[in-house]
């Protein structure tokens, strides 16, 4: 058949174990998942409602405008309804893009190791991919103009970065967007938006009404804790989701998404509480670190880059067998480093001392 040649040598995303997978493999009891950056926290209580429904609920599309929820997010956000773009998470959002802007007449350019969908939708349609290596797991924002021509249709920046951790400083973004072509998308993913704390991180809605070619994207599947409903969403000025709607499939966001979204805007403390643990959680991390002289990306996220100087995979091993799903750095362009969600205060404990395990081993093979 008649496939993209591109397509031959893409293989698919490669989710993390699952918890059944690992308990049934290793005949654990209890396992914790922290490799897909997941709220540990479930998400809030107000959106139980919304799977106790009729059966007239189920035999219905949904509405493919997602009205309620645009109405409840635009009001959240202080924006219009005609700035919102709503997806089946924001890797759907991403596709969009890639589809509406990419073709393999054009290149798209964006830093490496950053959030893989970037690269995978850019492969598919073909387009010529120009990476700019992360310094110090910071985006290098003066690379990635100079890697810009007049081909480059879109601009990946991961604020913050994926799997780094890293956050982009005000002043340093406003003049990236500042001397970016104006036909040029600039695509913010702030996946993480609800958990950053730095002070100096760019307030970046303020600049959707001064840019028409930037969009910012956020989730419901991170500090929200819907995940599994897969919503998410793109903020960008009127006319350029004008010209993005028309590759957006009719009912792209399901009805549970929709209500549950809109449900979990309305419970602002307890993205606060999540929040205010995900700090001290990461604090937890960093002593660990410190007390073991193990390098660390601080973080903005709720997930952190470890040097454990050794082989990824064989430490993420070693984790695993103790029952914590982790992220080898390995797959994610960080060969001697493993990524971790932040957990419940309980979870850190776990996981920690299991590292501390670890740690305790490689020595005394020494
Ligand atoms: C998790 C993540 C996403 C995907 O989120 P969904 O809304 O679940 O598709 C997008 N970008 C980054 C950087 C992420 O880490």
């Amino acid at each position: 058949m008649k496939w993209k040649e591109q397509l031959l040598n893409l293989t698919p995303y490669q989710p993390g174990k699952s918890i059944d997978q690992v308990k049934k493999e290793y005949s654990l009891d209890k396992i914790v998942k922290l490799a897909s950056n997941e709220n540990p926290f479930g998400c809030s209580e107000k959106v139980l409602f919304t799977m106790n429904q009729s059966p007239s609920f189920f035999a219905l599309y949904p509405d493919g405008y997602a009205s309620e929820l645009r109405s409840v997010l635009a009001g959240h956000l202080s924006i219009q309804e005609d700035q919102l773009i709503f997806g089946n998470g924001s890797d759907e959002i991403i596709q969009m893009i890639s589809r509406a802007l990419l073709s393999p007449e054009t290149n798209t350019v964006m830093a490496a190791p950053t959030f893989p969908q970037y690269r995978h939708n850019a492969v598919i349609e073909g387009a010529q991919i120009r990476e700019i290596p992360l310094v110090n797991g910071e985006h290098d924002l003066d690379g990635m103009l100079a890697a810009i021509d007049e081909n480059t249709a879109v601009v990946w920046v991961c604020n913050p970065n994926n799997p780094t951790g890293n956050y982009i400083k005000e002043p340093a973004l406003l003049s990236f967007l500042h001397k970016v072509p104006r036909d040029v998308l600039v695509v913010l993913d702030e996946a993480y938006y609800e958990y950053v704390v730095a002070e100096d991180y760019c307030n970046s809605l303020d600049l959707i009404q001064k840019y028409e070619n930037l969009i910012v994207l956020r989730t419901f599947s991170k500090i929200y804790g819907l995940a599994s409903l897969r919503v998410g969403y793109g903020i960008a000025d009127p006319q350029t989701i004008k010209a993005l709607e028309p590759v957006r499939e009719p009912f792209n966001v399901n009805k549970f998404a929709q209500a549950s979204a809109a449900a979990a805007i309305e419970d602002q403390n307890f993205i606060e509480e999540c929040r205010r643990k995900n700090r001290e959680g990461l604090e937890q991390f960093y002593a660990f670190c410190e007390e073991y002289g193990l390098e660390y990306y601080p973080s903005q996220g709720n997930f952190i880059l470890i040097n454990f100087n050794a082989d990824s995979n064989e430490v993420f091993q070693f984790l695993l067998e103790k029952g914590f799903i982790v992220r080898s750095g390995k797959a994610l362009g960080f060969q001697g480093y493993v990524r971790v969600t932040v957990g419940s205060k309980e979870q850190n404990d776990g996981v920690l001392d299991a590292m501390g395990q670890y740690l305790a081993k490689q020595a005394a093979a020494l």
